[in-house]
């Protein structure tokens, strides 16, 4: 059965990876993503050990961000299930794992540092595993911050086409904010990070925005056939066909689109967020999940992201907590309930579901059931380790196993 992309609620959610180099800034731009869609309302800071999603004790006694914690949050009627990855290279699998889960991811860089060794390594990661990306290149306040290093970074050491659509306002402590180079409006952002009304590119500005939007259009027309044919048919590409081409760019790989801000000073985390719901994809825009029959006797199986279809999902993370012992689940086809009976096709074994907990920052809100597509944590599974595929009993499904990471070699 087809889903229908149009009315299938599905279409709203967004699951969403954040990746970065360790000190890039992965956790503030976390933070500051669930502080601008309100799933916070004390802006936690990294150097006191009060962010959201480095709960964990061991954690903040590391500074590192070791466990990937789900967190939901919702922005402009879409719902953002936030995976946090790990940044240190000594949690690759780690990593592997929640690449697994993920349909799309922002790549945080530091516009000083642009592209570092790890951000390469996480990168190929993502590669290996078809998740669509854009870039942040987060730190603009700092002093030698620079977009146009960081972009030729990317071009150089990951090499798809960087596709800047902003130009920052104001350089190191004056920057304040971007040229929307999509819509040609200026977004700026007070000293307490709160957005002001979107306004006209400044006049010093002007020029420079025009030569980057027609850089940007060359570019896009170059990667895309179909912005190519307006191209030449008219000379220059309309907003509409340019959002169009860079989502297909997006999700084929072949180009990334960048953005640029301060997450420390809460300076362009809207417009990574619209970005996020433009131009990463939801669960419908993926292919459809596939696994062997129980005893891999029965060939190949797909399962689109149907709430109708039997139930495939996989446990990316367990994690003990006061609430008990919780298993993270990504639901890739079918529908789970509170008091369901399931096959544990990894364990061999049937599992009750109990509480299904949509984990919201540092709380739990209980929901009746989850569907297709969804991220949830689960309470009273018993065998569920990370890695395990979780079915319906009478149409059993052994998900591929995560990829064996192969070794980073660097190109620096
Ligand atoms: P992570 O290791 O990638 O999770 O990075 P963190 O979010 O922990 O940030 C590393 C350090 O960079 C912390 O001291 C942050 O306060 C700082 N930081 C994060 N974002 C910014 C920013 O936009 N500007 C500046 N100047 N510092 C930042």
């Amino acid at each position: 059965m087809r889903v229908n992309p149009v009315t299938n609620p599905l279409a709203t959610v967004r699951n969403l990876g954040i990746l970065a180099h360790v000190d890039a800034g992965k956790t503030t731009v976390t933070e500051r993503i669930l502080y601008a869609t309100g799933t916070t309302h004390k802006r936690g800071e990294v150097h006191d050990g009060t962010t959201v999603t480095d709960f964990d004790s061991q954690e903040r006694d590391r500074g590192i961000t070791i466990f990937a914690a789900a967190v939901s949050c919702t922005w402009a009627g879409h719902r953002i299930n936030l995976i946090d990855t790990p940044g240190h290279v000594d949690f690759a699998d780690e990593v592997e794992r929640s690449l697994r889960v993920l349909d799309g991811a922002v790549a945080v860089f530091d516009a000083v540092a642009g592209v570092e060794p790890q951000s390469e390594s996480v990168w190929r990661q993502a590669d290996r595993h078809g998740v669509p990306r854009i870039a942040f290149v987060n730190k603009m306040d700092r002093a030698g911050a620079e977009l146009d290093a960081a972009v030729a970074s990317i071009r150089e050491r990951l090499h798809p086409a960087p596709l800047p659509v902003q130009l920052p306002i104001g350089a190191e402590d004056g920057f304040t904010g971007v040229v929307d180079l999509l819509h040609m409006q200026a977004l700026t952002w007070d000293d307490d990070g709160m957005a002001a009304d979107p306004a006209p590119v400044p006049e010093a500005l002007r020029e420079e925005a025009a030569r980057r939007r027609r850089l940007l259009e060359e570019a896009v027309a170059e990667l895309h056939p179909g912005a190519l044919e307006e191209f030449c048919d008219t000379g220059s590409l309309g907003t509409g066909t340019l959002a169009a081409a860079l989502r297909d760019l997006t999700r084929s790989g072949d180009g990334v689109v960048v953005l640029c801000g301060s997450a420390y000073r809460n300076r362009g985390i809207e417009p990574l967020l619209d970005a996020v719901l433009a131009y990463l994809p939801s669960p419908l825009d993926v292919p459809p999940v596939r696994g062997t029959g129980d005893d891999r006797e029965d060939g190949e199986q797909e399962r689109p992201a149907d709430p109708a279809a039997p139930l495939a999902a996989l446990a990316f993370k367990v994690s003990a907590t006061p609430t008990g012992r919780l298993t993270y689940l990504r639901l890739y086809s079918g529908t789970i309930e509170k008091g369901d009976t399931v096959w544990d096709a990894t364990a061999r074994r049937v599992e009750r579901i109990g509480r299904i907990l949509r984990v919201r920052a540092d709380r739990h809100a209980q929901v009746d059931r989850a569907v297709a597509g969804d991220i949830v944590a689960v309470v009273g599974l018993k065998s569920a380790r990370a890695g395990s595929t979780l079915c319906a009993p009478d149409a059993p499904l052994l998900l591929e196993p995560p990829g064996v990471p192969e070794p980073v070699v660097s190109v620096a």
